[in-house]
């Protein structure tokens, strides 16, 4: 039987960023340095193949550091972690290693500079998200205001309105944090902030690629984790953008055909905690049903690079 043309735009960047190819790799020195088993508070990063890999290899994963022995390593994940956490890890003397994004890291420093200036803050994320729970966790507890969307601005009641600063989690939608910021300045006009957002440069360029390649689709696909912040954010640029049908896939066994009967183009893109492990097994899944042409929407170069603590560096 003959298969039906389809072809398959793949959104350049996409995949992994800087900040997760270095957190996997730090569960993976840690565990050649002290053996297994090495702890890992949170989901290094959020993606259950990645995760279940490392978990073969010999990590623990654990929601909180009471569930972690005192003489046995333990890693933070690369969203970040409140102050308390690293705090208590020392009190009880473990062996622990940062693995939060140099990125999210930066967005911490900032938030403690502004405090140290006499600021309140306001931090742009969205509730309970790790990272967002990280971030607000730099400053005393209710010291950090959280606003989610623009209508929350309005509710916002800060001890000082000319006293204020904003920060913003890494991963969220350009497009809607640009409002929020925007309603922010509209109400406080004396806010200080980043020039746009804290929003990183791998979820700037997988939105962008996204948004270039969304209308050639008749479908699209998200390849990555539906606790994956940046991947939620790629199925809503992508649906806005004008592509029908976005939708979220952990793997090729996520795959809807009966919902994508008769598209002739499709474009596949994946947040940056899915590995191309993912994306291969998807691109081959279409593979396997249609006669595929590739052509790879390219908006941006990465380069970027993160090393790894020194500790990890040294012999043990
Ligand atoms: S998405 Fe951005 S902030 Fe998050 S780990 Fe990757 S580079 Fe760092």
């Amino acid at each position: 039987m003959t298969k039906p043309p389809l072809t398959l735009y793949m959104a350049a960047p996409r995949g992994f960023c800087a900040g997760v190819d270095r957190a996997i790799k730090i569960v993976e020195m840690a565990l050649t340095k002290w053996g297994a088993p090495v702890y890992v508070r949170h989901e290094i990063v959020h993606n259950k193949f990645v995760v279940d890999s490392l978990r073969d290899q010999g990590a623990v994963f654990v929601e909180e550091l009471d569930e972690c022995p005192d003489d046995r390593p333990v890693i933070f994940s690369a969203h970040g972690v409140p102050k308390t956490v690293p705090a208590a890890a020392q009190a009880r003397e473990m062996i622990y290693v940062d693995a939060t994004c140099p990125l999210v890291s930066k967005v911490h420093i900032e938030a403690q500079r502004h405090a140290d200036n006499g600021l309140q803050m306001v931090m742009i994320g969205h509730a309970g998200h790790p990272e967002t729970v990280g971030t607000m966790g730099q400053l005393p507890e209710g010291e950090v205001l959280l606003v989610e969307t623009p209508e929350d601005v309005a509710t916002v009641t800060p001890r000082d309105a000319d006293k204020l600063a904003f920060v913003t989690q890494t991963t969220l939608s350009v497009d809607d944090t640009a409002d929020i910021v925007a309603a922010l300045h509209a109400r406080f006009p004396k806010i200080v902030g980043p020039h746009k957002e804290d929003i990183c440069y791998a979820t700037t360029n997988r939105q962008e690629a996204v948004k270039a390649m969304a209308p050639k689709c008749d479908a699209m696909l998200v390849v990555g984790a539906p606790n994956s912040s940046n991947s939620k954010r790629l199925v809503e640029v992508g649906a806005r953008a004008g592509c029908d049908y976005a939708q979220l896939v952990q793997r090729a066994t996520d795959i809807d055909w009966r919902a994508l009967q008769g598209i002739k183009t499709l474009g596949i893109t994946a947040g940056a905690s899915a590995p191309e492990v993912l994306i291969n097994e998807v691109v081959d899944a279409f593979s396997d049903h249609y006669t595929v042409t590739v052509e790879q929407i390219v908006t941006a170069e990465e380069n970027v690079e993160f090393k790894v603590p020194r500790v990890l560096r040294e012999p043990a």
